[in-house]
């Protein structure tokens, strides 16, 4: 145990599917028996029920207290990478919620795109994607041009997203606790008049990446589940946020465990 945390205000973000909402009643009422108030607008913890997924969604809706805010999650299906519960455990995420006796405050850095004067933020990546015609782009790293790039599109993973959209397009997984970034082609076209690196680049966390083109009609800028189009855009500038994720862990944390469950 590193400290105490005793959390008075708690919210619960869950899954719409049954085994989820009644998994967040069991918990809301148990720890409203226990004291604790439930405060949708300013909780002090957020307890997500569901999957990682549920999870990105907790972290969009609260992303402007993420400095107030803790994130503890369960798994109402397999482990999870987010996840520190199964459902079989909920009873103890409860307990250990009600002692307050924290092993570690995990951070998990974001990813931020400026596009268009907005500033989007992501947890897993930020993909560029065209799926209705080639998407050619140029991609700058700190103001340097690396590469004319042609295809679907790109993917830039954070060590949190590695084993999500990165993993399916053949990027490294990630240790636990490393803070980079991970560029991936989503399919990249090569031929004798075509050329890009074609494999993961794993770029420093300070870096600068910056996307253009003459023509992203068509296009999205997908972070984790949400999309804006890229229509009528010229720029996008990619980089690690100060923006983090506060993780509160009451347990040691496997991130091997995870791992060995996605083959
Ligand atoms: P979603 O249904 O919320 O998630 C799609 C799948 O990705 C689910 O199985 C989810 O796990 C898993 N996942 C999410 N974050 C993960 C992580 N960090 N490590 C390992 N698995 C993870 O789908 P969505 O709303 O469209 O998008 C959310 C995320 O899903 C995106 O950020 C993207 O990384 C990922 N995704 C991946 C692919 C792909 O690999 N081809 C396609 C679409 C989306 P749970 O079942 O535990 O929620």
């Amino acid at each position: 145990m590193i400290k105490e945390i005793h959390i008075k205000k708690f919210s619960i973000v869950s899954k719409h599917d049954q085994n989820s909402e009644r998994m967040e009643a069991k918990v809301k009422t148990t720890l409203l028996e226990n004291g604790l108030i439930y405060d949708k607008a300013n909780p002090e913890l957020v307890i997500c029920i569901g999957g990682d997924g549920t999870l990105l969604y907790a972290v969009h809706h609260y992303l402007e207290q993420l400095e107030s805010v803790y994130f503890v999650a369960i798994h109402t299906g397999n482990l999870g990478f987010f996840t520190d519960y199964r459902e079989a455990n909920v009873d103890a995420c409860i307990q250990d919620i009600l002692k307050g006796e924290v092993y570690e405050i995990f951070n998990s850095s974001l990813l931020e795109a400026r596009v268009n004067n907005e500033t989007l933020y992501a947890l897993n990546e930020v993909r560029i994607e065209n799926i209705t015609r080639t998407q050619l782009v140029d991609i700058f790293v700190d103001g340097e041009l690396f590469e004319k790039f042609k295809g679907n599109g790109i993917c830039l993973s954070t060590q949190a997203g590695s084993t999500a959209y990165n993993r399916s397009l053949k990027g490294a997984v990630v240790d636990s606790g490393l803070s980079l970034m991970q560029l991936t082609e989503i399919a990249g076209i090569h031929d004798s008049n075509h050329r890009s690196l074609g494999v993961p680049y794993i770029l420093k966390d300070d870096r600068d990446i910056k996307i253009t083109s003459d023509d992203f009609e068509g296009a999205f800028l997908c972070y984790d589940h949400k999309q804006i189009s890229l229509d009528h855009t010229k720029e996008i500038n990619c980089m690690m946020s100060d923006k983090k994720v506060r993780f509160i862990r009451y347990r040691k944390y496997s991130y091997l465990e995870r791992v060995k469950t996605l083959y």
